[in-house]
């Protein structure tokens, strides 16, 4: 239902939790919320979120949103369905508990396309945890989401069109809380002792890591000479969809577990950070790994780095890769950020003290651009081939 395959075929064409409470039931009833005038709410597909939903005295809704357990990261997904029994202009006021709203509404009437709601339909009031929604609603549902989403559903159909591709195998690894199968995708050649590791979506909101995350794998998946050149020299293992239980149960953060992945690689107290730190050893028996690069969201485009002082191998590699990057992009500022004292806890901070290479924790922020994002992460990805090209053989 959310597939964005047609962007694909062009472009492959061209080219800090302390000790958390067990999450509430992530689909308990009710799902679905019948009032007057055929006016439905529904959150019971993949995805959704919508916690609560009544009908206020002045004739609008209220609907809140909670997270999947405390304490919990602020990003408050929201991803909910509404029709009506006659076209008509809904009064809505939503509210977050646990948090304040830090996504602005996206509607669609089919999944695919998707814009964000102008001012003139949505307010934010005094009360940060509350927006105020005017919903053009009718027979045909409306889909609401916190941001575009990147399903399951869609990340695993792009992981099987890639797999179509003679230099790209798609298998499955470890397993989920629930026991999903976790999707890895192996791309270039893996017989050479060169490896590079990409991860995304431990976090289930974060959306436009998942939309960097293609554009960047697309860009080596290419039908370039340096594409080319690229996957003849180096093997890619990517694991797209870390949380695929926090995905589909519209969680804010956290795994089936409760818990916020990305602060689980010192414990590794959850079967999916188990699961991709076993993977990423066994790689490491296969030669050498090169760089490690974990996409996320944030507030705005950030590269998470080594501080200098950190030794890494290849050296220099991410401030070099990173410089090549802002002179190819002069309009766009390539932000880098060092943590004088990093959190101990993240796959980034892992890889670096485990292996000693460049790792990179790659943060699109929530509001870019999306064109603009998906040219910096091709563009990323073409310096990084470059670049690795020219160290491949650097001691
Ligand atoms: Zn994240």
């Amino acid at each position: 239902m959310f597939h964005r395959l047609c962007l694909l075929s062009v472009v492959l064409l061209a080219a800090c939790a302390p000790e958390p409470a067990p999450p509430s039931a992530a689909a308990g009833p009710p799902r679905r919320w019948a009032f007057a005038d055929g006016v439905v709410f529904e959150a019971d597909f993949p995805g959704a979120r919508l916690s609560a939903c009544e009908a206020l005295p002045n004739g609008g809704y209220g609907l809140v949103i909670r997270p999947e357990n405390l304490p919990v990261n602020n990003s408050p997904w929201f991803f909910f369905r509404v029709s009506a029994g006659t076209s008509q202009t809904l009064q809505v006021r939503l509210r977050c508990q646990g948090g304040s709203l830090r996504y602005v509404p996206k509607i669609s009437t089919d999944g695919v396309h998707w814009v964000t709601l102008p001012a003139e339909a949505h307010e934010r009031t005094a009360d940060a945890g509350e927006a105020l929604l005017q919903l053009e609603v009718g027979a045909e549902p409306l889909w609401v989401a916190a941001q575009e989403p990147v399903s399951t559903a869609e990340l695993l159909a792009w992981a099987r069109t890639l797999e179509r591709l003679p230099f790209v195998e798609r298998t499955e690894f470890g397993a989920s809380v629930r026991g999903t199968p976790l999707c890895r995708l192996d791309l270039g050649n893996p017989a050479c002792g060169r490896h590079v590791v990409i991860l995304g979506r431990q976090h289930p909101p974060e959306t436009t890591g998942s939309l960097a995350l293609m554009r960047f794998v697309e860009e080596l998946a290419g039908d370039t000479p340096l594409a080319r050149d690229f996957r003849a020299a180096f093997h890619v293992m990517i694991l797209p969809l870390l949380n695929p239980d926090g995905v589909d149960a519209g969680h804010w953060r956290h795994n089936l577990g409760g818990v916020d992945l990305n602060r689980d690689w010192r414990d590794f107290a959850q079967p999916e950070t188990r699961a991709v730190r076993d993977e990423i050893l066994a790689l490491r028996e296969r030669g050498r790994l090169f760089l490690h690069l974990d996409f996320h969201s944030t507030f705005k485009d950030v590269f998470y780095v080594q501080p200098a002082e950190a030794v890494t191998s290849p050296p220099g590699f991410t401030h070099r890769w990173l410089d090549a990057l802002q002179a190819r992009v002069p309009d766009y500022e390539v932000r880098r950020s060092a943590s004088p004292v990093p959190t101990p806890t993240t796959s980034m901070f892992w890889a670096h003290a485990q292996s000693g290479i460049p790792s990179v924790t790659y943060e699109l922020g929530d509001h870019t651009e999306r064109s603009r994002l998906r040219q910096v992460a091709a563009a990323a990805a073409q310096e990084m081939m470059m670049l690795l090209l020219e160290l491949q053989d650097a001691p």
